[in-house]
């Protein structure tokens, strides 16, 4: 699998980063992407990345910096790249409910025609693995209310594992989740232990060892944690960059 960064920014535009967006092209079924942050587009385009080849979007939690891209997505794919194929979007329940608000309060109308593609959602629920595009999903429960249950995510596809903390601060399902992954990306909003719902790199980087991912990326940095970065990069750890690419 290679990994391309999209997006690593927190909710607030610290460090000048896009919004939550991985994109992950994989040889077995194509390019998927976890979260969707309303900069998700910007950043294909940075990346000279084409979102008609997406045929799947996971969704970790339904917060607008991780799912709001959806309804550019939408638009994009009507208006500009007359999208044909199919699109499975999964994340927690409610998921299509919450977009067709978002949708219908920044663009109204935009789902009022039929639309020229299938739109799919399903809906994801704790320690229910399920196959979503041809990935093995298992969500898990975290800590961080989001007017619907929030899920770290752990997705196996071409005999790789990549696991996704969502947001949230520590929470014991981290450590099934990201157990022997290939590659653990984990949010480190905070550098100390105050931010309620969010992980400290102090929690993190006590916890890593337990967890046992071979590699681990901390996004979703604030600009407190930002100025730190290197503390993380010299715990043997990589700190994720907007158009960072990496092989899985
Ligand atoms: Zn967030
Ligand atoms: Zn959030």
């Amino acid at each position: 699998m290679k990994l391309t960064v999209i997006g690593c920014g927190d909710a607030f535009g610290s460090g000048g980063r896009l919004q939550t967006c991985l994109h992950l092209e994989t040889k077995s079924v194509g390019a998927f992407l976890i979260d969707c942050g309303a900069t998700a587009l910007i950043g294909h385009q940075r990346a000279g990345l084409d979102p008609g080849a997406i045929r799947t979007i996971l969704i970790s939690h339904l917060h607008g910096d991780h799912f709001s891209g959806l309804v550019w997505w939408l638009l994009h794919a009507v208006h500009v790249a007359k999208r044909k194929a199919p699109l499975e979007i999964a994340g927690p329940a409610g998921i299509e409910q919450r977009f067709r608000q978002a949708a219908e309060v920044l663009f109204p109308g935009a789902l009022n025609k039929p639309l020229p593609f299938a739109m799919r959602f399903i809906e994801l629920g704790a320690g229910r693995q399920r196959e979503v595009g041809g990935l093995t999903v298992t969500p898990f429960e975290v800590s961080h209310p989001s007017g619907s249950p929030s899920h770290a995510l752990r997705i196996e596809a071409d005999g790789r594992t990549v696991a996704f903390s969502g947001d949230t601060e520590w929470h014991e399902s981290l450590v099934p989740c990201a157990q022997g992954a290939d590659l653990f990306v984990c949010e480190c909003y905070s550098y100390d232990g105050k931010t309620r719902y969010h992980m400290s790199w102090e929690k993190l980087s006590a916890e890593l060892p337990r967890i046992g991912a071979r590699r681990v990326m901390i996004t979703h940095m604030s600009a407190a944690m930002l100025v730190r970065q290197d503390m993380a990069r010299r715990a043997g750890v990589i700190v994720a960059e907007d158009g960072m690419v990496l092989e899985v």
